[in-house]
């Protein structure tokens, strides 16, 4: 059997989401941008509305619902705030982890709030020399007896000032030659930590920046997965991620197309609509017909994670077509408004600018061509 439809209680949750983001988080989208403020009381209310754990199970605060739903998420809560979808997806991703592969004391501690909004955990994996190549990073975990003690720099990392602790990978000693990977959760009030923010283009009210560890200690019970695993783990992670983070880029996309199918039927120049030019209905046809097929491919990819089948490579489509095809459907719809597109009081400039730190984030184009094409050719 073939079924493409979504549940009654799934297409109730789209209804619920899309009216929130609606009504709570659109109104402030371009406020947050301008003043960069991490927006945590409405990241409370998600909490309540259950988006910050929604893949998490109810034992720990979630909302224990699937992959689909935190699909239906992403995309609803970024047609109304792109930056508030980072609450699902880092919901996921992160999530995700902790319930895993976090002690009883991370979960308590850190999982359990996160799911309910009152906190925030990030996760840092690059560094200034390990971006694409993330076995390159040199951040270490040194055992000391007790537990490790932590040394290395993180960059780049959503939510660096907001967070309230971080997944952070880092090498440890291993076997003979090779350091082996080890992934630990870094409270943000450890001493020895510290961290600088970054002035960013987009994604402004997450925020981004590096994190500096300079000896921090950590017990036994504040590392991810056994010794050596982490590097899997955290790999394995963005199967997740990368697809709701291609749904919450077409959610962006989506919002734009409708407010420009309504303008362009408004919107008069040599006497007639703009929607009666095909080069502009044919324009917004052509976006459709992208967005539309990439949307359907990702829940595809969320109905195989759903099943428990491989995934990795639609995630990886999923993340390498998606936010660009967001992008360039939001640049139409900028252009086809005209003058007035180009404005910030209208929301395209600063979708754009958003949309397109996801075009890097998560892993860039060319490190979704090289998942694919090593599925393909069969390299590693
Ligand atoms: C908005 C945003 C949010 C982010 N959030 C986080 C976060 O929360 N946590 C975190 O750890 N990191 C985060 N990052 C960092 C992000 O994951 C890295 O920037 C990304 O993985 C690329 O690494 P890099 O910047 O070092 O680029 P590099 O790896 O130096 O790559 C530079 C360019 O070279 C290309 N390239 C590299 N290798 C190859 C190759 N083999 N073949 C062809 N082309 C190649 C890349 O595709 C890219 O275009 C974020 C970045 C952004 C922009």
């Amino acid at each position: 059997m073939l079924d493409f439809s979504f549940t009654d209680e799934q297409e109730e949750l789209r209804r619920v989401l899309r009216e929130f983001a609606q009504k709570e988080l659109s109104p402030r989208y371009a406020e947050w941008d301008r003043t960069g403020t991490f927006p945590r009381e409405p990241w409370r209310r998600l909490g309540e509305l259950g988006v910050t754990g929604l893949t998490v199970s109810e034992a720990y605060g979630g909302a224990g619902l699937g992959p689909v739903e935190a699909g239906i998420a992403a995309e609803e809560i970024a047609r109304g705030d792109f930056n508030c979808a980072y609450a699902v997806v880092l919901g996921g991703l992160v999530g995700g982890i902790l319930e895993r592969h976090g002690s009883d004391v991370v979960r308590e501690k850190y999982l359990v709030p996160m799911a309910r909004g009152t906190r925030v955990v990030g996760i840092a994996v690059t560094e200034a020399e390990a971006g694409s190549d993330v076995a390159a990073i040199r951040t270490r975990a040194e055992p000391t007896g007790a537990g490790v003690r932590v040394f290395g720099e993180k960059t780049g990392i959503s939510l660096a000032m907001a967070g309230d602790a971080f997944v952070v990978l880092a090498r440890t000693p291993g076997e003979g030659e090779r350091p082996g990977f080890s992934a630990w959760l870094v409270p943000a009030d450890a001493p020895g930590f510290s961290r600088q923010p970054f002035d960013d283009a987009g994604n402004r009210p997450i925020g981004r920046g590096t994190l500096f560890f300079d000896g921090v200690d950590l017990g036994p019970e504040y590392r991810l997965g056994a010794d050596g695993e982490g590097l899997r783990i955290i790999l394995a992670s963005f199967d997740l991620s990368r697809v709701l983070i291609a749904l919450q880029c077409l959610g962006a996309a989506a919002a734009s197309l409708d407010e420009t199918r309504e303008w362009v039927g408004r919107r008069r120049a040599f006497g007639r609509a703009l929607a009666d030019f095909e080069a502009v209905s044919f324009r917004l046809a052509r976006h459709y017909a992208t967005l539309e097929t990439l949307r359907w491919y990702c829940y595809r990819a969320l109905w195989l994670r759903q099943e428990g089948r491989p995934h990795t490579v639609e995630a990886a489509v999923c993340k390498w077509l998606a936010p660009r095809a967001a992008f360039e459907a939001i640049h139409d719809a900028l252009l086809l408004h005209g003058q007035y597109g180009y404005t910030k009081d209208l929301p395209f400039e600063q979708r754009l600018r958003d949309v397109m730190g996801l075009e890097i984030g998560d892993g860039t184009r060319e490190v979704q061509e090289l998942i694919v094409a090593r599925h393909l050719l069969g390299r590693r």
